[in-house]
């Protein structure tokens, strides 16, 4: 695999460098040229920059392909899934245009913290108007066209993998995404994870539930991602294991909703 005499996947996690936020971004900076993507920092918070990854390649009027982890520091496995699957996929990541966020809440990665900076939740942000991220997020959203958004998340709760989906298309994709993942870790059995009703690991939805504060996938959605996907990986079970599901899933997302 490329990039593996610099940075090591399998010491990365060997050396429990998984809270590391400063070496997930040089792992990301060694990768990015050959990407084809353009590094750039969004905003700073708490002293950290946060990044978001966006391809050089011209506008070729094809929608783009939104991925991002971290949002809740303490579920690693979504950060380092989305790298080992950038690794395994330059020859995409040039071909096609992304938008990728690696870790949006580094000093929760940092401190293994679901809260950010402040103490809160941003996953009940994304509506937020005046917070320094989210105004530097919305920016650069602004005038995309997506094809899809996928949100890489971790449950401490979870007893497998399971699968927020939002879906305007007339094709739910989640059962056949869940399929491939279980091929790495079960999918999670139980009948209602935070109050939602599941069915074999999928909470589909409709309609756009009423929260208190918006979701990343909520609002990816209401900017135009015909299709917004949260995926959970359990986070007690091996890392390894989780890594390895989140990049599963990132490859079986993209091909069932045929973005691709
Ligand atoms: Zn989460």
């Amino acid at each position: 695999m490329h990039g593996m005499e610099k940075v090591p996947s399998a010491l990365t996690l060997a050396q429990h460098r998984s809270h590391d936020y400063r070496f997930l971004i040089r792992c990301w900076r060694e990768l990015v040229e050959e990407a084809g993507l353009r590094m750039r920092i969004l905003t700073r918070v708490g002293g950290m920059p946060v990044y978001g990854l966006e391809s050089k390649s011209p506008d070729d009027g094809r929608p783009e392909i939104y991925i991002s982890a971290g949002v809740h520091g303490d579920e690693v496995a979504g950060p380092w899934g989305l790298l080992e699957w950038a690794r395994e996929n330059g020859a995409l990541l040039r071909e096609r245009r992304f938008l990728l966020f690696p870790a949006m809440n580094p000093v929760g990665m940092i401190l293994n913290t679901r809260m950010d900076h402040q103490g809160r939740d941003l996953n009940r942000s994304f509506h937020e108007l005046e917070d320094e991220l989210m105004v530097a997020w919305r920016k650069l959203m602004e005038g995309r066209k997506l094809a899809i958004g996928l949100c890489l998340h971790e449950d401490y709760d979870g007893q497998g993998c399971y699968l927020y989906e939002l879906n305007k298309t007339r094709k739910t994709i989640g059962k056949a995404v869940l399929q491939d993942c279980a091929e790495v870790i079960a999918v999670d059995g139980r009948r209602s994870m935070d109050g939602s009703r599941s069915n074999e690991g999928l909470i589909a939805k409709r309609k756009i539930p009423v929260l208190p504060g918006l979701p990343e996938a909520i609002v990816l959605h209401e900017l135009g991602a015909p299709v917004a996907l949260t995926f959970e990986t359990p986070s007690e079970f091996s890392l390894v294991d989780r890594v390895r599901a989140q990049k599963t899933f990132i490859t079986s997302a993209l091909k069932h909703a045929c973005v691709l």
